[in-house]
């Protein structure tokens, strides 16, 4: 979509930040296709875990624009230099969240318990050894252990002790992973969901999952 060419700049980049590519474009998209709904939805806290380079937080507040005057925006990253990209990403685009670095929402679960009305995330989801994944340097990005599995694993508890009773969460999955499986889980805990967007690379096939409380 030339949305992503045209609106955001990344004006500072660090070999150990991930660079937006087609998860990142495909979660924007899923965002921008639901925009409507969004703005409907009047989200008061959004939530982005694992900013990385900026990308999909700065493309979300720019795509809610002055209609979500009031809103308060989150990121988290595990990843300090991804903190300080994201910084500028926001900076040169004249937005502003507040940035944590922390894993997931270690220290935060207490403060917004209940209170998070729109939580996006792009997560490590590539399958690979149990031990990459956390390393030190830019594989945290990608690695998800065993089916790609292990931090999507962690994110979806602390995901559901955020959300509001009227809160979204979307979610990059790959096929690997078993997104069909994760809607189960997530429908047993009170969540209902939909692939909103679905797109197939040479690489990979991406699934960007909403769950909505139903
Ligand atoms: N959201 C960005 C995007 O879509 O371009 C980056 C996505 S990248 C696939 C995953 C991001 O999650 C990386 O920036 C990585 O540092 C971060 N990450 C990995 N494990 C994390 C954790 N346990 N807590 C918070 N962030 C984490």
């Amino acid at each position: 979509m030339s949305y992503k060419i045209a609106q955001i700049r990344l004006v500072s980049s660090h070999p150990e930040v991930y660079e937006p590519c087609d998860d990142s474009f495909a979660l924007v998209d899923a965002l921008l296709s639901d925009r409507n709904n969004l703005l409907e939805l009047k989200p008061m806290l959004c939530m982005e875990v694992g900013c990385g380079s900026g990308y999909v937080i700065t493309s979300l507040m720019l795509m809610l624009g002055e209609e979500a005057n009031g809103a308060q925006f989150i990121a988290t990253d595990i990843n300090h230099h991804a903190i300080k990209v994201t910084q500028e990403t926001m900076e040169a685009h004249g937005v502003y969240a507040e940035l944590i670095n922390t894993d997931i929402a270690s220290g935060l679960e207490n403060r917004l318990a209940g209170s998070v009305d729109l939580l996006v995330v792009n997560p490590p989801y590539v399958p690979t050894p149990e031990d990459e994944v956390g390393r030190e340097g830019i594989a945290s990005a990608w690695a998800g252990g065993e089916n790609g599995r292990s931090v999507i694993d962690k994110i979806l508890p602390v995901a559901e002790k955020l959300l509001s009773k009227r809160g979204w969460l979307y979610m990059v999955t790959l096929t690997a992973n078993n997104p069909s499986q994760i809607c189960r889980q997530m429908m047993k805990k009170g969540y209902a969901s939909k692939i909103v967007v679905q797109r197939s690379t040479v690489e990979e096939s991406l699934h960007i999952i909403k769950f909505w409380k139903d």
